[in-house]
């Protein structure tokens, strides 16, 4: 696409040679070649081969600088989420990745950080099987907007709305770790490395996703914060819930956070954990524990589906969270 044909902004400044330099040099050979990719990224459109009796589940998302990541984020560590938020998707329908495209705007050419984007998003393809096919480079703010593409057998991809009253809920990893990250990276503190890499290199839990097919009835990823993305599966299953938060899984960092300001914010509100969030009968609870055990991811059942509408927390004494006191209405209200 020609940028001045749809927009009244400045021309395309970058040359078109150096861009296509550019493109051969970090993207046309990213991720492993695989059977079902006819023809990859260097003509107009990818040709790619749908297996029979499969769907295709494909979700995009962007990352702007200064919105979703610092701009002196480490270009290692934009490259990772650019595509680890994409994977997580997937996980939470149970597809499994194939593909994936990539649209890159630089502010400036930037071999040293596109080289260093590159390796991140390589290193987690190559993880995941991921072959990249196409993609757009312009110039404009430093922005990455990343689509997946993934695989699932026709008619199985779990989605949001089938979540049952009396089925119990479950998360995968540990809350709230991303969002005080974040904190200390906005007071100008430096987090220690394993909390920042939670919030600027997140685990996609692509294997337990793809596993939990044919046992969870409804599953989300969280990218916004437990109690609004459960929220989601809730709305779109015409049920309520009933959290304990003193369930919640937390690391020893977010525990001793939530009991010095005796405040559950951080789990329950706080975004960028990329768990997985599902519901499931609970005649499957054994499977789905050794599930976990078998992928190295801890699962915590933390409440139960039930009839009445909305989502009510719990704390150990079965006193009620009040939503609105742990911020939820500031995190789903926020641009
Ligand atoms: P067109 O003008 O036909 O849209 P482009 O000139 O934008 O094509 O891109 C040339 C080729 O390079 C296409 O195959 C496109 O998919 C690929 N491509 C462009 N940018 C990227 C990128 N950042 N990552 C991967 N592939 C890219
Ligand atoms: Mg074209």
């Amino acid at each position: 696409m020609t940028d001045t044909a749809t927009s009244a902004g400045p021309p395309r400044q970058t040359p078109r040679r150096g861009e296509f330099t550019l493109i051969d040099r970090f993207f046309t050979d990213l991720g492993p070649v695989r059977s079902d990719v006819r023809l990859g990224v260097g003509d107009d459109c990818a040709l790619l081969t749908v297996p029979a009796q499969t769907d295709l589940a494909v979700s995009l998302d962007t990352l702007c600088a200064g919105v979703h990541f610092f701009p002196d984020c480490a270009p290692h560590a934009v490259g990772h989420k650019s595509l680890a938020v994409g994977l997580s998707d997937l996980a939470a329908m149970g597809a499994t990745p194939a593909w994936a495209t990539l649209a890159l705007t630089l502010p400036r050419r930037d071999d040293a950080w596109v080289g260093d984007f590159a390796r991140g998003f390589r290193e987690l393809a190559e993880a995941h099987g991921v072959r990249l096919v196409g993609g757009d480079t312009t110039r404009g703010p430093l922005s990455v907007t990343v689509q997946v593409h993934g695989l699932v057998a026709s008619g199985t991809a779990v989605r949001r709305s089938g979540a049952c009253v009396e089925d119990l809920i479950w998360v995968s990893g540990t809350l709230g770790d991303a969002a005080l990250a974040l904190d200390r990276l906005r007071a100008g503190k430096s987090p220690d490395p394993a909390l920042r890499a939670r919030l600027e290199r997140p685990t996609p839990r692509v294997t337990l996703g793809v596993a939990l097919r044919g046992l969870a009835s409804a599953m989300i990823d969280l990218s916004d914060g437990l109690a609004g993305d459960l929220g989601h599966i809730l709305a779109a299953s015409g049920v309520g819930a009933l959290i304990d938060v003193s369930a919640l899984p937390l690391s020893p960092a977010v525990r001793a956070q939530v009991r010095a300001t005796a405040n559950w914010t951080l789990p329950v509100a706080g975004g960028d954990d990329y768990e997985l969030c599902f519901s499931a009968p609970a005649r499957h609870a054994d499977a789905i524990r050794a599930l976990g055990a078998g992928c190295g991811c801890p699962l915590r059942v933390i409440g139960r589906v039930r009839p009445e509408p909305g989502l009510q927390l719990r704390d150990a004494d079965g006193t009620t969270v009040n939503l609105a006191s742990v911020g939820y209405d500031h995190f789903t209200t926020e641009p």
